[in-house]
């Protein structure tokens, strides 16, 4: 295994981290304390290819590869994780889309998503549990050319902002993916959910009543809605959110090392005390070996492994980052004292943000069930 970086992957990193340290640092707070996302920065970074970054370049992507998304994610997380987030879970359903869509969705849809003209949101996850989503109560009954659709769908990230939603629904014991367009009769945003940290993403519940869905708008074979679901937020949404908790814990380890070389106490810095030192050294070293992971699950989808073959590596990178982002961001805390949790320090923000991937794209529990079933075999 080959884990050095391609000169195109080297050079993605100066450029995402100069947009990130130009354009994100300076409003971080600003639209973190406002809960506004900067919309118009998707554009930008849909402009650098990172927003079809794995889409293929007959879609309008720029097929850079999933490694190289890891590190863009990672980069951008690093100043400023929501826009990493969306970097994260925009793709899931542009992946469902290109792996099961037909011809004519990949023709209509990729092209502006790759553009940051439009957004897409994927939904799975209902009240009943996200962990079971076997048990999601949304239906979608058979009507002639058409499917009707009803169901109620919570924590579904940018709903309120998205173009198209792909939604999964069930039809009798089996599951089906459809197209949603903004605008279909019947599909109403019920509430932005308050959340502790991510605080500029909107996080919607909604409804669909009575929707009348195409059967056009069908993504993949019938039966196969809920795979399909599966299957893109392991290969997209766990190794985008490997790459936010990378980032976040890099941006936290840098604040914490930059305070401890400058607070000075008993005349001299902090940063001589071993207490800390300690706890920069398990940073400083966490962070390598859990990077070392993450790259990892991104080159094996690179070298064409799929969700089943390279799940369980998924898994293990999702798992170690997310740890790795709260245990970092809360010792940086511990670092820098009283000034910690104050936010022109930026770490309580990062721990924040830190606390909303252990749930998203599939509980960390989860994660463990994964890797079980794989060692266990
Ligand atoms: C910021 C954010 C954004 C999100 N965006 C989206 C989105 O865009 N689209 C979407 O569909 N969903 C989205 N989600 C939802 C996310 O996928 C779910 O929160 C997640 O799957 C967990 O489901 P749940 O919250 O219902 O928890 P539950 O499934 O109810 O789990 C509760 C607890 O039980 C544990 N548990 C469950 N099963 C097991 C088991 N077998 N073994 C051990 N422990 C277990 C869990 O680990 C957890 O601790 C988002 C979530 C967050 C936080």
């Amino acid at each position: 295994m080959d884990f050095s970086l391609t000169r195109q992957q080297e050079m993605l990193i100066n450029m995402v981290s100069e947009f990130a340290e130009t354009e994100l640092a300076p409003k971080a707070l600003e639209l973190d304390e406002k809960g506004e996302f900067p919309f118009h920065e998707v554009k930008r970074v849909a402009e650098q290819g990172l927003v079809g970054i794995v889409t293929s370049k007959e879609y309008g992507g720029s097929d850079m590869g999933h490694l190289a998304r890891v590190i863009a994610i990672e980069e951008i997380s690093k100043v400023y994780p929501p826009l990493g987030f969306f970097l994260q879970v925009g793709p899931i359903g542009m992946y469902i889309l290109e792996t099961m869509g037909t011809d004519e969705q990949k023709q209509k849809y990729l092209p502006p998503l790759c553009k940051g003209e439009k957004i897409m949101s994927t939904a799975v996850t209902e009240a009943a549990g996200g962990s079971e989503p076997q048990a999601m109560q949304s239906t979608a009954v058979a009507d002639g050319d058409d499917y009707i659709v009803n169901g109620r769908k919570v924590y579904i990230s940018f709903a309120e902002a998205a173009d198209i939603v792909c939604f999964v629904a069930k039809t009798d014991d089996k599951f089906n993916a459809f197209i949603v367009e903004k605008g279909t009769k019947g599909f109403e945003i019920t509430r932005r959910e308050s959340h502790n940290g991510l605080r500029s993403i909107p996080v919607n519940e909604f409804a669909l009543t009575d929707c009348r869905i195409p059967r056009a708008n069908l993504v993949g074979e019938e039966g196969k809605g809920l795979i399909a679901g599966l299957n893109g937020i392991a290969v997209i949404g766990r190794t985008g959110v490997a790459g936010v908790g990378l980032g976040i814990a890099q941006g936290c380890y840098e604040a914490a090392l930059k305070f401890a070389r400058e607070r000075n106490l008993y005349g001299k810095p902090i940063a001589g005390l071993q207490a800390i030192q300690f706890m920069l050294v398990d940073m400083n070293v966490e962070i390598e070996a859990a990077r070392f992971i993450a790259y990892k699950a991104g080159w094996l989808l690179d070298q064409g492994k799929g969700p089943r073959e390279a799940g369980a590596d998924i898994a293990k990178a999702k798992l170690v980052t997310c740890e790795l982002a709260n245990r970092v961001a809360f010792n940086a805390v511990r670092i820098l004292g009283g000034a910690g949790t104050t936010p022109e320090y930026h770490v309580i923000r990062r721990l924040r943000d830190a606390t909303e991937l252990l749930a998203a794209a599939g509980t960390q529990e989860i994660m463990k069930v994964i890797i079980g079933g794989s060692i266990t075999r």
